[in-house]
């Protein structure tokens, strides 16, 4: 492909057939255990380095609907290869897997993904690798927390449910300078919205599940890395712990991908307009979200980032239970629900303290996140308009 086509160009040409008589514009779905070699020479062959990363040898490593998916989404965000896992969680413990070994230590976000800090306190630390937690709000002070043994530094901007951001360039300069790895789970901006590997991030992870699928139909994960050596040591882990997509989800996270830009540009639209009303509200104590100029993430998201997505925290005045039960239920529009990414809009609560060790998150009792999806905008404030009346 071109490299200088722009990056909507791209998620629509990456990953496609050959051209050719009678092809189909996309991969049809090939379900497979077993993949069948022409004369015996080359099924010996087929796992000799630099094959095995390229071949498609058996089903539990990928059919050429993974295949499809990873090249597509490599070139979006200009990595050197992608792998492909079961769910987005399984991408960011594979990469912790490959990456850590006993007697190492990982620096994690305090603002990161409840399920990544799971994985670092019940099994990182059964095999021996230490985890610190570090203030999003760290930047180049991460050199400071630093020890000989830190191999990785693993980061998530805008943090999950509390949505701070973080300087990323500050953050991969102090720890490439000490021979350490960045990974990123970019989940929220998607690399249309900011492209890690150009920021220096080694390591780039998608929940594909929410906006590259788009559907709220399937889970999966996305590993980008930015090096061929690191690219390897994750594919033969996933390899080795055997976590696999299936080929009826790579299908119909590829297919996502086709129309990401569109649905997450008239989304983020929509966000805007609606995060920027709710923030006027009297019962709105503020909205949690980095492209309102009043966020206190604003500057850094407005230097790094092209775009912001559609997700976002609220801190009610009254974020007492009764008072988002009512709000919440109150909702039409907004289904009750995890996850996002989806199509449609979304609305969940979450009881704080958050599970943090460094900057408690205990603001108010419940924290509500809002996921604004292709509906008309004007429809979702009145929506949003009756149940804060409700809220009181
Ligand atoms: C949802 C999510 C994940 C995990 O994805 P699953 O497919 O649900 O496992 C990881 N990181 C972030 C930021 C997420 O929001």
């Amino acid at each position: 492909m071109d490299n200088q086509d722009k990056l909507e160009t791209r998620l629509v040409q990456g990953g496609r057939p050959e051209k050719a008589l009678e092809a189909t514009v996309n991969h049809p779905v090939h379900r497979a255990s077993t993949v069948i070699y022409p004369d015996l020479g080359t099924y010996l062959g087929r796992n000799e380095d630099g094959r095995r990363y390229s071949n498609i040898t058996y089903g539990a490593t990928g059919t050429h609907n993974a295949r499809a998916l990873a090249a597509a989404v490599a070139d979006l965000e200009g990595g050197h290869g992608t792998v492909v896992t079961s769910t987005g969680l399984s991408a960011i413990t594979m990469t912790l897997a490959a990456l850590l070994s006993s007697g190492d230590h990982v620096l994690v976000s305090d603002s990161v993904y409840a399920p990544t800090r799971n994985f670092c306190a019940n099994v990182l630390a059964r095999y021996g690798v230490t985890t610190t937690y570090y203030d999003p709000g760290v930047g180049a002070g991460i050199a400071d927390l630093m020890r000989p043994e830190t191999r990785l530094v693993f980061t998530e901007a805008p943090g999950s449910l509390s949505f701070e951001m973080q300087d990323i360039p500050a953050i991969v300069a102090a720890v490439h300078a000490r021979g350490a790895l960045v990974a990123m789970d970019n989940t929220w901006a998607t690399p249309l919205y900011f492209r890690p590997i150009d920021h220096g991030v080694d390591v780039s992870i998608q929940a594909g599940t929410k906006y590259v699928a788009g559907h709220s139909d399937l889970v999966i994960g996305l590993i980008t890395s930015a090096t061929q050596e690191v690219h390897r040591r994750i594919f033969d882990t996933t390899r080795t712990y055997g976590d696999v997509a299936s080929p009826d989800d790579c299908f119909l996270a590829l297919r996502g991908l086709r129309t990401m830009s569109v649905r997450l540009a008239r989304q983020a639209e929509s966000a805007m307009t609606v995060a920027t009303w709710l923030n006027e509200r009297p019962q709105v104590r503020r909205v949690l979200f980095p492209a309102l100029p009043s966020d206190p993430g604003h500057a850094l998201w407005k230097r790094d980032f092209s775009g912001a997505s559609s997700l976002f925290g609220v801190v009610m005045e009254r974020g007492d239970l009764d008072s988002v039960t009512r709000f919440v239920d109150a909702l039409r529009l907004f289904c009750i629900g995890s996850s996002w990414g989806g199509y449609e809009s979304l609305v969940a609560a979450y009881p704080t303290p958050l599970a943090r060790d460094v900057v408690p998150f205990d603001e108010v009792p419940f924290l509500v996140r809002l996921h604004v999806g292709l509906e008309d905008p004007e429809d979702l404030i009145a929506d949003l308009e009756q149940a804060l009346a409700k809220a009181g």
